[in-house]
């Protein structure tokens, strides 16, 4: 048992914010027993963390990042999606195949993004086995709850980086038998979008989720692009979502869709049927793939939506950003298409940045009695003339905050 005294705030329901200042919080066994103005008499003499007018906030959960882009973050992003895979992205992650490149590059992003107060994340690596290997090793290791990819390409991509679909299949597999039982960190299948993927190969994959019970991401409806490629390559299928269905890919686990920028009818309804989170990427739909989800309808309608960095079609690893950017895109898409769309509110963001997307790795993303206790603090943020409210602090926070703000991070109620 411990005791952390701080101003607390965690998401209520998804259009309000819970705010308990100057108080107390008690976490046994990694997990929040209760929150008191004043410490209970049975708690008098438990160990007392003291963190002062620091804002104690569930950590983040990033549901769409590639760790192999890190580097290559606030770099090309004046292009365009398809110019840009081929003049940035790719290039980059042929680079994978050499493991002592690949452990640099990964320490790297796992410290940044734990730095950054994301403790939870859906991962794509590459194609390559034994850097995905590593990504995934490293992460279960620091604690991180999550998923990892070993991406899936077999066509539309450059020779290095295209697989033989039966050696894709095989490797896909060796991956999930290997890393299944993880404690915290565990596989999820991830064909990298429609465009780069056979018929053949999504259909493997699908016996592979149907065999093993594992979930997938992939980028759905990213683009016009995207949508478009993924019709042509698939003319049985009337929408990328059916791609996937048809393949049995959205019925073993978790089913995660990066972007969801223009999605059909067809789409959402079944996004809806199997609980599909949606991921809201809000730089990088700006940066480079230049459309806006619809998040306040998507939200009204139920679909579940969670956000993510997409680094480096984004460019910053702190969720917290999102949050922000994610309001500020709403505005303008209910601004130049009124029609069915509405800006979203700063609680409704934080919702999708922790309540929401917490609830896939078990129980995070809150801090009421019974949640699994992965959290940070946040400080330095009110100016000498005026002390800001906890629901002010972590506004400001995901607005102008960084690193340097965050105070402390805890995984399971252990301080890291
Ligand atoms: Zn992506």
């Amino acid at each position: 048992m411990q005791l952390i005294h701080a101003d607390i705030v965690y998401s209520q329901d998804r259009e309000h914010l819970a705010a308990h200042p100057d108080s107390y919080i008690a976490v046994e066994k990694g997990t929040v027993k209760g929150i008191w103005p004043v410490i209970p008499e049975e708690y008098k003499d438990v160990p007392l963390a003291d963190y002062g007018e620091g804002t104690l906030i569930p950590a983040f959960s990033d549901l769409h990042v590639h760790a192999p882009q890190y580097l290559n973050r606030g770099i090309g992003s004046d292009l365009l999606l398809a110019e840009w895979l081929e003049k940035c992205t790719f290039p980059l992650e042929m680079k994978f195949a050499d493991l002592e490149f690949a452990k640099l590059a990964y320490d790297v992003f796992i410290d940044d993004m734990i730095a950054n107060g994301t403790l939870h994340a859906c991962v794509y690596g590459t194609i390559h086995s034994e850097a995905t290997s590593y990504l995934i090793e490293q992460m279960d290791r620091r604690g991180i709850k999550g998923f990892v990819g070993k991406v899936n390409m077999d066509r539309s991509a450059p020779a290095e980086l295209t697989e033989d679909t039966e050696r894709s299949v095989r490797e896909t597999e060796a991956f999930l038998e290997k890393f299944g039982g993880n404690k915290n960190t565990r596989p999820l299948l991830t064909p990298r979008f429609a465009p780069s993927c056979t018929r053949e190969l999504i259909g493997a994959l699908g016996r592979l989720g149907q065999k093993y019970g594992v979930g997938m991401q992939t980028h759905l409806v990213e683009s016009r692009w995207e949508a478009e490629q993924a019709r042509l390559l698939f003319p049985q299928c009337s929408c990328d979502t059916e791609i996937y269905e048809r393949a049995g890919l959205m019925d073993n686990g978790p089913v995660i869709g990066g972007h969801f920028i223009f999605p059909s009818a067809e789409d959402i309804r079944t996004m809806e049927k199997y609980g599909g989170y949606a991921v809201n990427c809000p730089d990088a739909t700006v940066s480079v793939i230049a459309g806006i989800m619809p998040s306040g309808a998507l939200l009204d309608r139920g679909i579940k939506i969670g956000l993510g960095s997409d680094v480096s079609a984004g460019h910053h690893i702190g969720v917290y950003t999102q949050a922000a950017r994610a309001v500020q895109l709403s505005k303008l898409k209910s601004f130049y298409e009124p029609d069915g769309n509405r800006p979203i509110t700063f609680p409704e963001a934080f919702w999708m940045a922790a309540k929401q997307s917490g609830e896939l790795f078990g129980g995070v993303g809150s801090l009421e009695p019974g949640s699994v206790f992965d959290a940070i603090v946040i400080g330095g943020l009110s100016d000498a003339a005026r002390k800001l409210s906890p629901e002010q602090t972590l506004e400001r926070f995901c607005y102008i905050g960084t690193k340097e703000n965050i105070k402390a991070r805890y995984i399971n109620g252990q301080a890291l």
